[in-house]
Formats: C-alpha cells, sequence, structure tokens
C-alpha cells in the first residue's frame, strides 16, 4: 500500500471555488479521485431519481463510477449516453434526454449529471432548464476546457443549423465536481486546446497567474495533479470573479473572450471542425495581443512573452491564411458577423497593459496591418 502511494505521485487536497450569485451560489470541488466519492453529492437536494447525461466516448470510461457513487444516494440512477461530437449539439439529440426523462416518469425533483466535455454540459444544462421548467444539475466535466471554462457561469445551449450556440439559457447547476484523474485519458490535443483558455486568464486579468503558467507548463502537460489543481482552482476563481460580476453578459464578462473575435474567424473561415476551438483562441489571442501592441497598450516583450507561452502549450500561433486574394477582407468579413459584433462594429478585447482587458472598436486599417503581419 505505501509502495502505490509513493509510485501514484502527489495527490493534492481537494480544492473548492464558491461561485457567488446569491441563491444561485453553489461549489466547484477540484482534486483527484472525486468523481467516484459519494460524500462529493451528500449536499444535493434529495431525489427518487438521478439521470447521468454522457456521450458514447466517456461512458465506458467513468459512468459506471459514477454511478456507482450515486446510487448510495438515489434510489434509481439512469445513464443516457448521447452520440459524441460538436454536430450532435442539436435538438434531436437534446430531445434524446427529454425522452429518457419521460419514458422513465421522472419528475420535477430529478437530477441530471452531466459527465463529459463542454458539449455534454452545455446540453444537459440546457434540458435541466427545460424539463418540467427546471430540474437540479450538477457538471461533471472530464476535459480540461470544461474544467476551466464551461462547466462555470451557467451559459447552457445546443447549435442551430445556422449558428453556433444560439439556443440557450442561463442556468447555474447546484455543484460542479473537477475530477482531475479523468484528464489522463484526454487525447493531447484537446488538453492544448483547454490550455488555450487557461492561457487567457493571465493576461486578461492576473499576470501572476501568467508568471506561474510559464514556470508550470511543462508539469501541466504531464498532467501533474498539483498543477493541473492550481491551474484549475485559478482558471474558476478568475472566471466566478467575472461572472460574479457580470452574470448576463452585458459588459464585464466579455473579457473572457479573449482572443475569440480572431479565433471564431479561424474556426469560421477554415470550417467548423479543422481547427480545435481551443486551437483557433490560441491563435486569436496572439492576433489579438499583436493588435493590443500596434494601438501602444503593451510592448513587444509582453506579446513575445505571450506566443511563447502559447507556443509551449503544443497550440499554434500563426494564423492561418483563409483567402489568397484578400485574406484581411476575409477575416474582417466574418468577424463582422461575429455574435458579440454590435450593428458591425466589431468590438475587440484587447490588452490594456498586462493584465488588463478592454473592449474597443479599432480602424479596419490598423486591424488588416495586423492580419497581413500575423497570417502564416
Ligand atoms: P467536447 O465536449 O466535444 O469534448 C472533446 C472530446 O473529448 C469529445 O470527443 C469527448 O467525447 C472527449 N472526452 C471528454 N472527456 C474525455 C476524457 N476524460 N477522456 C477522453 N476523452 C474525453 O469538447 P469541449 O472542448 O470539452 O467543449 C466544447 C464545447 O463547450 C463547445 O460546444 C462549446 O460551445 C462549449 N463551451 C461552452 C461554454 C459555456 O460557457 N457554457 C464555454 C466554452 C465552451
Ligand atoms: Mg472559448
Amino acid at each position: 500500500i505505501l509502495r502505490a502511494a509513493a509510485t501514484s505521485g502527489v495527490r493534492p487536497p481537494t480544492q473548492e471555488v464558491r461561485i457567488a450569485l446569491g441563491e444561485r451560489s453553489y461549489p466547484i470541488f477540484i482534486g483527484s479521485g472525486l468523481l467516484g466519492d459519494a460524500a462529493r453529492y451528500a449536499g444535493l437536494p434529495a431525489a427518487s431519481a438521478a439521470l447521468i447525461v454522457t456521450n458514447t466516448t466517456v461512458a465506458p470510461l467513468y459512468a459506471e463510477r459514477l454511478r456507482a457513487a450515486l446510487q448510495g444516494i438515489y434510489p434509481t440512477v439512469y445513464l443516457l449516453a448521447l452520440p459524441d461530437g460538436e454536430p450532435y449539439k442539436d435538438w434531436q439529440t437534446l430531445n434524446l434526454i427529454f425522452d429518457a426523462l419521460l419514458q422513465h416518469g421522472c419528475d420535477r425533483k430529478t437530477v441530471l449529471f452531466a459527465l463529459g466535455g463542454g458539449v455534454v454540459g452545455d446540453m444537459t444544462g440546457f434540458a435541466a432548464a427545460c424539463y418540467m421548467r427546471g430540474v437540479p444539475f450538477v457538471q461533471v466535466p472530464t476535459t480540461l476546457l470544461a474544467q476551466v471554462d464551461s462547466s462555470v457561469g451557467g451559459k447552457t445551449g445546443i447549435n442551430h443549423p445556422l449558428g453556433k450556440n444560439m439556443i440557450g439559457a442561463f442556468y447555474q447547476p447546484r455543484l460542479v465536481v473537477c475530477d482531475l484523474d479523468t484528464l489522463d485519458t484526454l487525447p493531447a490535443r484537446e488538453f492544448s486546446a483547454g490550455l488555450a483558455e487557461v492561457i487567457k486568464y493571465g493576461p486578461i486579468a492576473d499576470m501572476a497567474f501568467m508568471d506561474w503558467l510559464e514556470t508550470g507548463m511543462d508539469a501541466l502537460r504531464a498532467r501533474e495533479r498539483g498543477a493541473l489543481a492550481h491551474a484549475v482552482r485559478r482558471s474558476c476563481e478568475i472566471k466566478a470573479w467575472v461572472v460574479g460580476q457580470d452574470e448576463r453578459e452585458s459588459g464585464l464578462r466579455a473579457i473572457l473572450n479573449f482572443g475569440h473575435t480572431f479565433g471564431h474567424a479561424i474556426e469560421a473561415g477554415l470550417g467548423y471542425g479543422q481547427w480545435l476551438h481551443g486551437e483557433a483562441v490560441g491563435a486569436g489571442m496572439v492576433l489579438a495581443a499583436e493588435l493590443s501592441r500596434a494601438l501602444g497598450l503593451v510592448d513587444a516583450a509582453f506579446t513575445e512573452r505571450l506566443v511563447r507561452l502559447i507556443e509551449r502549450a503544443g497550440l499554434p500561433v500563426r494564423a492561418p491564411v483563409l483567402d489568397s486574394k484578400d485574406n484581411a477582407g476575409r477575416y474582417l468579413e466574418l468577424m463582422r458577423v461575429d455574435k458579440k459584433a454590435e450593428g458591425g462594429a466589431i468590438r475587440f478585447v484587447l490588452i490594456d497593459g498586462p493584465g488588463r482587458a478592454v473592449l474597443r472598436a479599432v480602424p479596419d486599417a490598423q486591424v488588416r496591418a495586423v492580419i497581413d503581419a500575423g497570417c502564416a
């Protein structure tokens, strides 16, 4: 037993981040071995049934462990494995959750558990918001992106053929359980994509965190528990701090989209699914930082540091050429139709001195110059 403990690496103590949203407040637990620990779920409202919603990739890896933990708490635990992938974040697949709930005769106390990445989390959260006008739900995120971003903040929803995340609701979970052990099975490319959302928190809010990432990047990519625990906790704290001030995105919350305006143009321009979202955000943050520098808000030393960090995370730092004739024009066109644009004016999240973000419209000529210089 002693030898097993010594070789399994250091288990950091479980951390807790509180999301303070008045009566919708909830805890995020972060640590090792949490998924199968029944004690984590003990504080939830009593119910006669729970439904675990997951997908066909995650189910064989983790569903039984969660089911075993929940079986001591709920008389009945149902399991639903949806098809895997962003194309299934749609009405038809969402309806499978309602089908299961109704076929099992689930009442309005039934607790939904979202076990998976952001796709499962967004869909399950939206189903919970809608079923009988709202049932409790719990996020058990199993991707890095979901642990540091999508499971925090209460945005839920699905895609429409005419736009991503266009149908949805703000609906907060009762609890988030981030089991760092689940990240061991995550493909390297997905892990790096999640790191993009971790890195963004430094430049917009906390340069001490950026310093720490520079030191801890190798340990993170080796998925060392202590490093993961710190990265996930600090990311959740910063997102919680922002969401706590602007739950429904009337202003400040938009700073979380650092790198995303360029990133969305890359995703849309290449065709969704070519680059992962986090990869597009990686290259997008480089362009947004360069734009900040062109406007005199940060210096070259800062942008070079950020580029190096993004590179070390295993992410692309050069944005792709989307159009051989008028590349900058194509980027501008795609960015103008972005959901975050207002009346055709693109509002960029810029770094206003390291550790601080600002939203600003920028003259096209300056944006063009940065795109022309920054695309591979
Ligand atoms: P994802 O949910 O598609 O997961 C990525 C892949 O990893 C999938 O194939 C999944 O089955 C697999 N996977 C999940 N956990 C695994 C594990 N532990 N081991 C092995 N494989 C595993 O993608 P994602 O990056 O987690 O989330 C992206 C989604 O999140 C998008 O739909 C996006 O719109 C949404 N999102 C929402 C918010 C929000 O605030 N609600 C924020 C950011 C992103
Ligand atoms: Mg994102």
